[in-house]
Protein backbone atom coordinates (compact mmCIF):
# COMPACT_ATOMS: atom_id res chain seq x y z
CA UNK A 1 0.00 0.00 0.00
CA UNK A 2 2.45 2.32 0.88
CA UNK A 3 5.15 1.92 -1.44
CA UNK A 4 1.82 1.78 -4.44
CA UNK A 5 1.65 5.71 -3.33
CA UNK A 6 5.03 6.36 -4.56
CA UNK A 7 5.76 3.92 -7.48
CA UNK A 8 2.36 5.71 -9.42
CA UNK A 9 3.83 9.02 -8.64
CA UNK A 10 2.70 11.75 -11.02
CA UNK A 11 5.77 13.97 -12.24
CA UNK A 12 6.22 16.96 -10.56
CA UNK A 13 4.35 20.18 -11.17
CA UNK A 14 4.30 23.48 -9.45
CA UNK A 15 1.75 23.62 -6.69
CA UNK A 16 -1.06 26.39 -8.05
CA UNK A 17 -1.07 30.03 -6.18
CA UNK A 18 -4.79 30.11 -5.15
CA UNK A 19 -6.46 33.16 -6.96
CA UNK A 20 -7.74 35.61 -4.52
CA UNK A 21 -10.09 37.88 -6.99
CA UNK A 22 -12.75 35.53 -7.25
CA UNK A 23 -15.24 35.73 -3.84
CA UNK A 24 -14.91 32.41 -2.85
CA UNK A 25 -11.53 32.29 -1.96
CA UNK A 26 -11.81 35.80 -0.48
CA UNK A 27 -14.14 34.63 1.88
CA UNK A 28 -12.44 31.82 2.64
CA UNK A 29 -9.12 33.53 3.46
CA UNK A 30 -10.80 36.14 5.45
CA UNK A 31 -12.53 32.89 7.54
CA UNK A 32 -8.77 31.34 7.99
CA UNK A 33 -7.47 34.73 8.85
CA UNK A 34 -9.96 34.97 11.69
CA UNK A 35 -9.60 31.47 12.57
CA UNK A 36 -5.90 31.94 13.04
CA UNK A 37 -6.38 34.88 14.82
CA UNK A 38 -8.51 33.41 17.70
CA UNK A 39 -5.92 31.13 17.75
CA UNK A 40 -3.32 33.95 18.83
CA UNK A 41 -1.09 34.01 22.20
CA UNK A 42 -1.16 30.38 22.46
CA UNK A 43 2.25 29.10 24.26
CA UNK A 44 4.29 26.48 22.86
CA UNK A 45 6.86 24.13 24.46
CA UNK A 46 9.87 23.08 23.16
CA UNK A 47 9.85 19.26 21.66
CA UNK A 48 13.48 17.27 22.27
CA UNK A 49 12.98 13.43 21.18
CA UNK A 50 9.54 13.12 21.81
CA UNK A 51 9.71 15.43 25.46
CA UNK A 52 7.97 18.68 25.23
CA UNK A 53 10.04 21.16 27.42
CA UNK A 54 8.67 24.12 29.45
CA UNK A 55 12.15 26.21 30.31
CA UNK A 56 9.78 29.78 31.33
CA UNK A 57 12.11 31.82 29.06
CA UNK A 58 9.55 32.69 26.88
CA UNK A 59 9.84 34.72 23.30
CA UNK A 60 6.74 36.58 22.56
CA UNK A 61 6.24 37.28 18.90
CA UNK A 62 4.36 39.52 17.63
CA UNK A 63 1.87 40.40 14.42
CA UNK A 64 4.34 43.16 12.48
CA UNK A 65 0.94 44.81 10.98
CA UNK A 66 -0.51 45.48 14.87
CA UNK A 67 2.33 45.72 17.72
CA UNK A 68 -0.10 44.93 20.25
CA UNK A 69 -1.26 41.20 18.94
CA UNK A 70 0.76 38.94 20.30
CA UNK A 71 0.56 35.81 17.83
CA UNK A 72 2.16 32.90 20.21
CA UNK A 73 4.37 32.27 23.12
CA UNK A 74 7.47 30.25 22.78
CA UNK A 75 10.01 28.67 25.11
CA UNK A 76 13.26 29.47 24.60
CA UNK A 77 15.97 26.73 24.25
CA UNK A 78 19.33 27.10 26.65
CA UNK A 79 22.50 26.18 25.47
CA UNK A 80 22.15 23.08 27.77
CA UNK A 81 19.01 22.01 25.81
CA UNK A 82 21.14 22.91 22.28
CA UNK A 83 23.57 20.07 23.81
CA UNK A 84 20.86 17.89 24.73
CA UNK A 85 19.15 17.91 21.11
CA UNK A 86 22.00 16.89 19.26
CA UNK A 87 22.61 14.26 21.46
CA UNK A 88 19.16 13.15 21.13
CA UNK A 89 19.51 13.36 17.08
CA UNK A 90 22.18 11.39 17.40
CA UNK A 91 20.37 8.47 19.24
CA UNK A 92 17.80 8.85 16.68
CA UNK A 93 20.24 8.26 14.28
CA UNK A 94 20.71 4.90 13.58
CA UNK A 95 16.94 3.67 13.81
CA UNK A 96 15.77 7.02 10.90
CA UNK A 97 19.18 6.34 8.47
CA UNK A 98 17.52 3.03 8.05
CA UNK A 99 14.23 3.50 7.45
CA UNK A 100 13.82 2.50 3.81
CA UNK A 101 13.85 5.93 1.77
CA UNK A 102 10.54 4.78 0.43
CA UNK A 103 8.48 4.92 4.05
CA UNK A 104 10.64 8.38 4.37
CA UNK A 105 9.45 9.69 0.74
CA UNK A 106 5.65 8.57 1.67
CA UNK A 107 5.90 10.69 4.85
CA UNK A 108 6.97 13.59 2.81
CA UNK A 109 4.24 13.32 0.17
CA UNK A 110 1.68 12.96 3.33
CA UNK A 111 3.63 16.30 4.81
CA UNK A 112 2.81 17.72 1.49
CA UNK A 113 -0.76 16.63 0.91
CA UNK A 114 -1.56 18.19 4.99
CA UNK A 115 -0.01 21.19 3.75
CA UNK A 116 -1.87 21.68 0.67
CA UNK A 117 -5.71 20.70 2.81
CA UNK A 118 -4.23 23.67 5.30
CA UNK A 119 -3.18 26.47 2.65
CA UNK A 120 -4.91 28.81 3.64
CA UNK A 121 -4.61 28.24 7.42
CA UNK A 122 -0.99 28.79 6.71
CA UNK A 123 -1.23 31.86 4.51
CA UNK A 124 -2.88 33.25 7.26
CA UNK A 125 -0.29 32.39 10.11
CA UNK A 126 2.23 33.86 7.83
CA UNK A 127 0.21 37.09 7.24
CA UNK A 128 0.29 37.75 10.80
CA UNK A 129 3.46 36.19 12.43
CA UNK A 130 5.71 37.40 9.27
CA UNK A 131 4.06 40.45 7.65
CA UNK A 132 3.08 38.80 4.41
CA UNK A 133 0.40 40.84 2.30
CA UNK A 134 -2.34 37.97 1.10
CA UNK A 135 -0.41 36.78 -2.68
CA UNK A 136 3.26 36.70 -1.16
CA UNK A 137 1.99 34.43 1.84
CA UNK A 138 0.31 31.80 -0.72
CA UNK A 139 4.10 31.70 -2.97
CA UNK A 140 5.69 31.09 0.17
CA UNK A 141 3.55 28.02 1.28
CA UNK A 142 3.44 27.08 -2.34
CA UNK A 143 6.99 26.94 -2.57
CA UNK A 144 7.25 24.83 0.42
CA UNK A 145 4.68 22.16 -0.70
CA UNK A 146 6.40 22.04 -4.28
CA UNK A 147 9.85 21.78 -1.98
CA UNK A 148 8.31 18.79 -0.48
CA UNK A 149 6.95 17.16 -3.62
CA UNK A 150 10.56 17.74 -5.48
CA UNK A 151 12.26 16.37 -2.73
CA UNK A 152 10.06 13.03 -2.58
CA UNK A 153 10.76 12.51 -6.16
CA UNK A 154 14.47 13.59 -5.80
CA UNK A 155 14.70 11.05 -3.08
CA UNK A 156 13.51 8.08 -5.20
CA UNK A 157 15.64 8.76 -7.98
CA UNK A 158 18.80 8.89 -5.57
CA UNK A 159 17.58 5.86 -3.91
CA UNK A 160 17.06 3.76 -7.52
CA UNK A 161 20.45 2.61 -9.14
CA UNK A 162 23.22 4.63 -10.16
CA UNK A 163 24.63 4.57 -13.68
CA UNK A 164 28.31 3.18 -12.41
CA UNK A 165 30.54 1.45 -15.28
CA UNK A 166 30.61 -2.06 -15.38
CA UNK A 167 34.01 -3.47 -15.05
CA UNK A 168 33.96 -7.33 -16.21
CA UNK A 169 33.77 -9.79 -13.25
CA UNK A 170 32.18 -7.05 -10.88
CA UNK A 171 29.24 -5.97 -10.13
CA UNK A 172 29.39 -2.35 -9.44
CA UNK A 173 27.05 0.24 -7.95
CA UNK A 174 26.96 3.45 -5.44
CA UNK A 175 24.28 3.93 -3.20
CA UNK A 176 23.88 7.27 -1.48
CA UNK A 177 23.79 7.28 2.26
CA UNK A 178 22.88 9.84 4.87
CA UNK A 179 25.21 12.14 6.65
CA UNK A 180 24.54 12.22 10.34
CA UNK A 181 22.74 14.74 12.57
CA UNK A 182 22.11 18.26 10.46
CA UNK A 183 21.84 21.18 12.30
CA UNK A 184 19.19 23.59 10.12
CA UNK A 185 19.06 27.09 10.82
CA UNK A 186 16.41 29.34 8.70
CA UNK A 187 15.85 32.96 8.26
CA UNK A 188 12.22 34.79 9.06
CA UNK A 189 11.64 35.48 5.29
CA UNK A 190 10.53 32.50 4.10
CA UNK A 191 9.21 31.85 7.33
CA UNK A 192 7.41 28.42 5.40
CA UNK A 193 9.08 27.40 2.24
CA UNK A 194 12.97 27.95 3.46
CA UNK A 195 12.34 26.60 7.16
CA UNK A 196 10.38 23.30 5.18
CA UNK A 197 12.94 23.05 2.43
CA UNK A 198 15.91 22.83 4.42
CA UNK A 199 13.84 20.25 7.09
CA UNK A 200 12.65 17.75 4.92
CA UNK A 201 15.74 17.94 2.23
CA UNK A 202 17.69 16.52 5.53
CA UNK A 203 14.89 14.35 7.25
CA UNK A 204 14.28 12.82 3.49
CA UNK A 205 17.62 11.78 3.22
CA UNK A 206 17.70 9.72 6.12
CA UNK A 207 19.36 12.45 8.37
CA UNK A 208 18.13 13.50 12.25
CA UNK A 209 17.61 17.33 12.46
CA UNK A 210 18.16 19.56 14.79
CA UNK A 211 15.58 23.13 13.99
CA UNK A 212 16.43 25.97 15.20
CA UNK A 213 13.73 28.34 13.90
CA UNK A 214 13.95 31.81 13.27
CA UNK A 215 13.18 34.05 16.37
CA UNK A 216 11.03 36.38 14.32
CA UNK A 217 8.30 33.61 12.75
CA UNK A 218 8.58 30.67 15.47
CA UNK A 219 4.83 29.97 15.52
CA UNK A 220 5.02 29.06 11.65
CA UNK A 221 7.57 26.97 12.64
CA UNK A 222 5.68 24.91 15.65
CA UNK A 223 2.46 24.99 13.03
CA UNK A 224 5.18 23.15 10.30
CA UNK A 225 6.40 20.83 13.39
CA UNK A 226 2.80 19.56 13.77
CA UNK A 227 2.42 18.80 9.93
CA UNK A 228 5.81 16.66 10.27
CA UNK A 229 4.19 14.73 13.08
CA UNK A 230 0.65 14.34 11.58
CA UNK A 231 2.55 12.89 8.31
CA UNK A 232 4.36 10.06 10.45
CA UNK A 233 8.20 11.87 10.88
CA UNK A 234 8.82 10.06 14.04
CA UNK A 235 9.40 12.37 17.09
CA UNK A 236 12.70 11.22 17.36
CA UNK A 237 14.09 11.97 13.75
CA UNK A 238 13.78 16.51 14.65
CA UNK A 239 13.65 18.71 17.19
CA UNK A 240 12.47 21.95 16.77
CA UNK A 241 14.38 23.71 19.31
CA UNK A 242 13.48 27.53 19.45
CA UNK A 243 15.09 29.61 20.59
CA UNK A 244 18.02 32.74 20.13
CA UNK A 245 20.51 32.04 17.34
CA UNK A 246 22.99 34.10 19.78
CA UNK A 247 22.76 31.94 22.62
CA UNK A 248 22.33 28.39 21.08
CA UNK A 249 23.67 28.90 17.91
CA UNK A 250 27.09 28.41 18.87
CA UNK A 251 26.64 25.04 20.92
CA UNK A 252 24.53 23.57 17.89
CA UNK A 253 27.68 24.37 15.46
CA UNK A 254 30.16 23.22 17.32
CA UNK A 255 29.19 20.11 18.81
CA UNK A 256 30.73 17.39 18.12
CA UNK A 257 27.79 14.95 16.95
CA UNK A 258 26.41 17.42 14.46
CA UNK A 259 27.61 16.45 10.88
CA UNK A 260 25.97 19.52 9.22
CA UNK A 261 24.80 22.69 9.31
CA UNK A 262 22.34 23.67 6.49
CA UNK A 263 21.80 27.21 7.15
CA UNK A 264 20.23 30.25 5.36
CA UNK A 265 20.34 33.55 6.65
CA UNK A 266 22.84 36.88 6.60
CA UNK A 267 26.45 36.80 5.42
CA UNK A 268 27.91 37.16 9.09
CA UNK A 269 26.37 34.93 10.77
CA UNK A 270 26.92 32.21 7.72
CA UNK A 271 30.47 32.97 7.97
CA UNK A 272 30.71 32.62 11.93
CA UNK A 273 29.13 29.22 11.31
CA UNK A 274 31.08 28.18 8.45
CA UNK A 275 34.00 29.41 11.00
CA UNK A 276 33.40 27.67 13.92
CA UNK A 277 32.33 24.05 12.04
CA UNK A 278 35.68 23.65 10.45
CA UNK A 279 37.33 23.56 13.90
CA UNK A 280 37.64 20.16 14.74
CA UNK A 281 36.59 19.88 18.88
CA UNK A 282 37.30 16.73 20.97
CA UNK A 283 35.55 13.62 19.40
CA UNK A 284 34.36 14.38 16.70
CA UNK A 285 35.26 12.05 13.73
CA UNK A 286 34.41 14.00 10.31
CA UNK A 287 35.04 17.12 8.58
CA UNK A 288 32.01 19.19 9.27
CA UNK A 289 29.67 20.05 5.89
CA UNK A 290 28.36 23.34 6.16
CA UNK A 291 25.19 24.68 3.47
CA UNK A 292 25.18 28.34 3.71
CA UNK A 293 23.44 30.54 1.60
CA UNK A 294 23.23 34.01 2.54
CA UNK A 295 22.64 37.84 1.57
CA UNK A 296 22.38 39.83 -1.55
CA UNK A 297 22.89 43.16 -3.24
CA UNK A 298 20.85 41.90 -6.56
CA UNK A 299 20.90 44.44 -9.53
CA UNK A 300 18.31 44.95 -12.70
CA UNK A 301 20.03 46.40 -15.63
CA UNK A 302 17.37 48.69 -18.08
CA UNK A 303 19.54 48.67 -21.13
CA UNK A 304 18.84 50.96 -23.62
CA UNK A 305 16.06 49.85 -26.01
CA UNK A 306 14.19 47.67 -22.93
CA UNK A 307 10.47 47.76 -23.22
CA UNK A 308 10.69 51.05 -20.27
CA UNK A 309 6.71 49.99 -18.87
CA UNK A 310 8.10 45.84 -18.41
CA UNK A 311 11.26 47.32 -17.22
CA UNK A 312 9.22 50.08 -14.30
CA UNK A 313 6.74 46.78 -13.56
CA UNK A 314 9.42 44.27 -13.05
CA UNK A 315 11.92 46.31 -11.21
CA UNK A 316 9.06 47.75 -8.70
CA UNK A 317 7.75 44.16 -8.08
CA UNK A 318 11.19 42.96 -7.27
CA UNK A 319 12.38 45.73 -5.15
CA UNK A 320 9.29 46.35 -3.16
CA UNK A 321 7.26 43.02 -2.87
CA UNK A 322 7.44 41.30 0.62
CA UNK A 323 8.94 45.29 1.33
CA UNK A 324 12.46 44.02 -0.15
CA UNK A 325 12.80 41.57 2.47
CA UNK A 326 13.92 39.18 0.09
CA UNK A 327 17.11 37.73 -0.69
CA UNK A 328 16.31 37.94 -4.15
CA UNK A 329 15.16 41.75 -4.01
CA UNK A 330 16.36 44.37 -6.66
CA UNK A 331 17.89 46.63 -4.51
CA UNK A 332 19.79 48.37 -7.35
CA UNK A 333 18.45 49.21 -10.73
CA UNK A 334 21.34 50.09 -13.46
CA UNK A 335 19.71 52.20 -16.11
CA UNK A 336 21.19 53.34 -19.50
CA UNK A 337 21.70 56.85 -19.48
CA UNK A 338 19.48 57.04 -22.67
CA UNK A 339 16.52 55.60 -20.95
CA UNK A 340 17.35 56.76 -17.56
CA UNK A 341 15.07 59.69 -17.23
CA UNK A 342 11.96 57.79 -18.91
CA UNK A 343 12.06 54.56 -16.53
CA UNK A 344 12.82 57.16 -13.33
CA UNK A 345 9.57 58.90 -13.93
CA UNK A 346 7.97 55.88 -15.15
CA UNK A 347 9.10 53.73 -11.92
CA UNK A 348 8.58 56.47 -9.70
CA UNK A 349 5.58 57.31 -10.27
CA UNK A 350 3.89 53.63 -10.06
CA UNK A 351 5.87 53.67 -6.72
CA UNK A 352 4.18 56.49 -5.71
CA UNK A 353 0.56 54.72 -5.61
CA UNK A 354 2.10 51.15 -3.48
CA UNK A 355 -0.42 51.20 -0.42
CA UNK A 356 1.18 50.43 2.92
CA UNK A 357 -0.44 48.80 5.53
CA UNK A 358 -2.03 46.05 7.94
CA UNK A 359 -0.99 43.00 6.13
CA UNK A 360 -4.22 40.87 6.32
CA UNK A 361 -6.46 43.75 4.71
CA UNK A 362 -5.48 42.57 0.83
CA UNK A 363 -5.86 46.19 -1.00
CA UNK A 364 -2.10 46.64 1.05
CA UNK A 365 0.62 45.97 -1.74
CA UNK A 366 3.27 46.34 1.32
CA UNK A 367 2.85 45.26 4.62
CA UNK A 368 5.24 45.77 7.42
CA UNK A 369 9.09 45.13 7.97
CA UNK A 370 9.43 42.24 10.24
CA UNK A 371 10.65 43.69 13.57
CA UNK A 372 11.94 47.31 15.40
CA UNK A 373 15.51 46.25 14.56
CA UNK A 374 14.81 45.87 10.97
CA UNK A 375 12.66 49.29 10.89
CA UNK A 376 15.69 51.03 12.88
CA UNK A 377 18.31 49.60 10.36
CA UNK A 378 16.23 50.39 7.16
CA UNK A 379 15.26 54.02 8.17
CA UNK A 380 19.19 54.68 9.01
CA UNK A 381 20.09 53.68 5.49
CA UNK A 382 17.09 55.93 3.91
CA UNK A 383 19.06 58.43 6.24
CA UNK A 384 22.59 57.27 4.54
CA UNK A 385 20.48 57.42 0.81
CA UNK A 386 19.47 61.23 1.14
CA UNK A 387 23.17 61.97 1.21
CA UNK A 388 24.42 60.02 -1.18
CA UNK A 389 21.67 60.14 -4.15
CA UNK A 390 18.46 62.16 -4.30
CA UNK A 391 15.49 60.61 -2.48
CA UNK A 392 12.84 60.59 -5.54
CA UNK A 393 10.36 58.68 -3.53
CA UNK A 394 10.22 57.76 0.18
CA UNK A 395 8.56 61.04 1.97
CA UNK A 396 5.02 59.60 2.28
CA UNK A 397 3.24 59.54 5.84
CA UNK A 398 3.09 55.54 6.77
CA UNK A 399 0.30 53.61 9.15
CA UNK A 400 0.99 53.65 13.07
CA UNK A 401 0.39 50.69 15.16
CA UNK A 402 3.40 48.29 12.86
CA UNK A 403 6.29 48.42 11.39
CA UNK A 404 5.68 50.49 8.43
CA UNK A 405 8.20 51.90 6.00
CA UNK A 406 7.08 53.42 2.77
CA UNK A 407 8.75 52.48 -0.73
CA UNK A 408 11.88 54.27 -1.32
CA UNK A 409 13.93 55.11 -4.51
CA UNK A 410 17.08 56.86 -4.60
CA UNK A 411 18.23 58.09 -7.66
CA UNK A 412 21.88 59.04 -8.91
CA UNK A 413 23.72 56.38 -6.42
CA UNK A 414 27.69 56.26 -7.17
CA UNK A 415 28.35 52.11 -7.13
CA UNK A 416 31.01 53.21 -4.21
CA UNK A 417 27.66 54.52 -2.28
CA UNK A 418 26.78 52.13 1.26
CA UNK A 419 23.46 52.24 -0.49
CA UNK A 420 24.88 50.44 -3.57
CA UNK A 421 27.06 48.27 -1.84
CA UNK A 422 25.63 47.04 1.49
CA UNK A 423 22.51 45.06 2.08
CA UNK A 424 19.82 46.68 3.43
CA UNK A 425 16.70 44.24 3.63
CA UNK A 426 14.80 46.71 3.49
CA UNK A 427 12.06 48.29 0.72
CA UNK A 428 15.02 51.13 -0.61
CA UNK A 429 15.79 50.78 -4.15
CA UNK A 430 19.14 52.94 -5.40
CA UNK A 431 19.10 53.90 -8.50
CA UNK A 432 21.76 54.57 -10.68
CA UNK A 433 23.28 55.84 -14.49
CA UNK A 434 25.11 53.62 -16.84
CA UNK A 435 26.99 55.33 -20.09
CA UNK A 436 26.40 51.61 -21.87
CA UNK A 437 25.89 48.32 -21.70
CA UNK A 438 29.01 47.07 -21.02
CA UNK A 439 29.14 50.05 -18.20
CA UNK A 440 25.77 48.55 -16.83
CA UNK A 441 27.19 45.28 -16.47
CA UNK A 442 30.37 46.18 -14.71
CA UNK A 443 28.54 48.21 -12.08
CA UNK A 444 26.27 45.08 -12.01
CA UNK A 445 29.01 42.61 -10.86
CA UNK A 446 30.60 45.63 -8.40
CA UNK A 447 29.41 43.67 -5.95
CA UNK A 448 30.66 40.85 -2.89
CA UNK A 449 27.11 39.26 -3.43
CA UNK A 450 26.39 37.41 -6.41
CA UNK A 451 22.67 35.93 -5.84
CA UNK A 452 20.15 36.85 -8.65
CA UNK A 453 19.90 39.62 -11.04
CA UNK A 454 17.75 40.53 -14.62
CA UNK A 455 18.26 42.24 -17.36
CA UNK A 456 15.79 43.73 -19.59
CA UNK A 457 16.98 44.45 -23.05
CA UNK A 458 15.34 43.74 -26.56
CA UNK A 459 19.51 43.22 -27.90
CA UNK A 460 20.12 39.73 -28.32
CA UNK A 461 23.46 40.35 -28.20
CA UNK A 462 24.01 41.92 -24.85
CA UNK A 463 21.57 39.42 -23.42
CA UNK A 464 24.69 36.97 -24.63
CA UNK A 465 26.87 38.67 -23.10
CA UNK A 466 25.04 38.82 -19.49
CA UNK A 467 24.80 34.91 -19.86
CA UNK A 468 28.48 34.73 -19.84
CA UNK A 469 29.58 37.47 -17.61
CA UNK A 470 26.80 38.60 -14.88
CA UNK A 471 28.19 36.60 -12.46
CA UNK A 472 24.63 35.86 -10.31
CA UNK A 473 23.03 32.47 -9.34
CA UNK A 474 19.94 33.14 -10.81
CA UNK A 475 19.78 35.56 -13.94
CA UNK A 476 16.20 36.84 -15.38
CA UNK A 477 15.77 38.30 -18.45
CA UNK A 478 12.95 40.56 -19.48
CA UNK A 479 11.25 39.37 -15.71
CA UNK A 480 11.75 40.17 -12.06
CA UNK A 481 14.77 39.22 -10.45
CA UNK A 482 12.00 37.36 -7.88
CA UNK A 483 10.31 34.46 -7.61
CA UNK A 484 12.01 31.18 -8.08
CA UNK A 485 10.32 28.56 -9.07
CA UNK A 486 11.35 25.37 -7.40
CA UNK A 487 12.35 22.47 -10.32
CA UNK A 488 12.84 25.26 -12.75
CA UNK A 489 14.97 27.71 -11.17
CA UNK A 490 16.98 26.06 -8.54
CA UNK A 491 18.06 28.62 -5.97
CA UNK A 492 21.78 29.94 -4.65
CA UNK A 493 24.18 32.34 -5.28
CA UNK A 494 27.87 32.79 -5.61
CA UNK A 495 30.28 34.45 -3.57
CA UNK A 496 29.38 36.32 -0.20
CA UNK A 497 25.93 34.74 -1.12
CA UNK A 498 26.60 31.45 -0.19
CA UNK A 499 27.46 27.87 -1.05
CA UNK A 500 25.43 27.80 -4.48
CA UNK A 501 23.58 25.06 -3.07
CA UNK A 502 20.85 25.43 -5.40
CA UNK A 503 17.63 24.48 -3.43
CA UNK A 504 14.75 23.12 -5.71
CA UNK A 505 16.96 21.29 -8.15
CA UNK A 506 18.38 18.06 -8.70
CA UNK A 507 22.14 19.33 -6.86
CA UNK A 508 20.38 19.84 -3.86
CA UNK A 509 19.72 16.41 -1.81
CA UNK A 510 22.90 15.49 -2.84
CA UNK A 511 24.16 17.78 0.32
CA UNK A 512 22.14 15.99 2.64
CA UNK A 513 23.88 12.59 1.34
CA UNK A 514 27.66 11.10 1.07
CA UNK A 515 28.16 8.63 -1.99
CA UNK A 516 29.40 4.90 -1.29
CA UNK A 517 30.92 3.08 -4.11
CA UNK A 518 30.48 -1.21 -3.48
CA UNK A 519 31.90 -3.51 -5.73
CA UNK A 520 31.54 -7.33 -6.05
CA UNK A 521 33.45 -9.86 -7.68
CA UNK A 522 31.40 -12.26 -9.34
CA UNK A 523 32.24 -15.77 -9.27
P1 LIG B 1 20.09 36.06 10.40
O1 LIG B 1 19.99 37.16 11.37
O2 LIG B 1 21.43 35.67 9.92
O3 LIG B 1 19.36 34.82 11.08
C1 LIG B 1 19.19 33.60 10.39
C2 LIG B 1 19.07 32.48 11.39
O4 LIG B 1 20.32 32.36 12.07
C3 LIG B 1 18.02 32.71 12.47
O5 LIG B 1 17.40 31.49 12.76
C4 LIG B 1 18.85 33.19 13.63
O6 LIG B 1 18.26 32.95 14.88
C5 LIG B 1 20.08 32.34 13.47
N1 LIG B 1 21.27 32.84 14.15
C6 LIG B 1 21.53 34.10 14.60
N2 LIG B 1 22.74 34.13 15.18
C7 LIG B 1 23.27 32.88 15.10
C8 LIG B 1 24.49 32.29 15.51
N3 LIG B 1 25.46 32.98 16.12
N4 LIG B 1 24.67 30.98 15.26
C9 LIG B 1 23.74 30.25 14.63
N5 LIG B 1 22.55 30.77 14.23
C10 LIG B 1 22.33 32.07 14.45
O7 LIG B 1 19.22 36.35 9.10
P2 LIG B 1 17.70 36.77 9.04
O8 LIG B 1 17.56 38.18 9.46
O9 LIG B 1 16.85 35.75 9.69
O10 LIG B 1 17.40 36.64 7.48
C11 LIG B 1 17.72 37.65 6.57
C12 LIG B 1 19.00 37.31 5.84
O11 LIG B 1 18.86 36.05 5.20
C13 LIG B 1 19.32 38.28 4.72
O12 LIG B 1 20.69 38.54 4.71
C14 LIG B 1 18.90 37.53 3.47
O13 LIG B 1 19.54 37.95 2.29
C15 LIG B 1 19.26 36.14 3.84
N6 LIG B 1 18.53 35.15 3.06
C16 LIG B 1 19.22 34.46 2.11
C17 LIG B 1 18.55 33.54 1.32
C18 LIG B 1 19.30 32.78 0.26
O14 LIG B 1 18.75 31.81 -0.26
N7 LIG B 1 20.51 33.16 -0.08
C19 LIG B 1 17.20 33.33 1.50
C20 LIG B 1 16.53 34.05 2.48
C21 LIG B 1 17.20 34.97 3.26
P3 LIG B 1 17.55 34.15 15.69
O15 LIG B 1 16.38 34.54 14.86
O16 LIG B 1 17.19 33.52 16.98
O17 LIG B 1 18.56 35.24 15.83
Amino acid sequence: MRSMATASLPGFRNEPYTDFSTPANRGAMEKALDRVRSAFGREYRLRIGGEWIATGDVLASLNPSRLEEVVGLHHKATVELANRAVESAWSAFPEWSRTPARERVRMLLDAARILRARKMEFDAWLVYEAGKTWPEAEADVSEGIDFCEYYAREMLRLDGPQPVVQLPGERDETIYIPLGVGVVIPPWNFPLAILAGMTVAALVTGNTVVLKPSSETPTIAAKFAEVLLEAGFPESSFTLLTGSGSVVGDALVEHPKTRFICFTGSRDVGLRINELAARRRPGQMWIKRVIAEMGGKDAIIVDAGADIDKAADGVLASAFGYQGQKCSACSRAIVDAQVYDLFLEKLSAKTRNIQVGPADDPRHYMGPVIAESARKSILSYIEIGRKEGRLVVGDGPVPQGGYFIPPTIVADVEPTARIFQEEIFGPVLAVTKARDFEDALAKANDSEYGLTGAVFSSDAGHLREARERFHVGNLYFNRKCTGAMVGAHPFGGFNMSGTDSKAGGQDYLLLFLQAKSVAAKIG
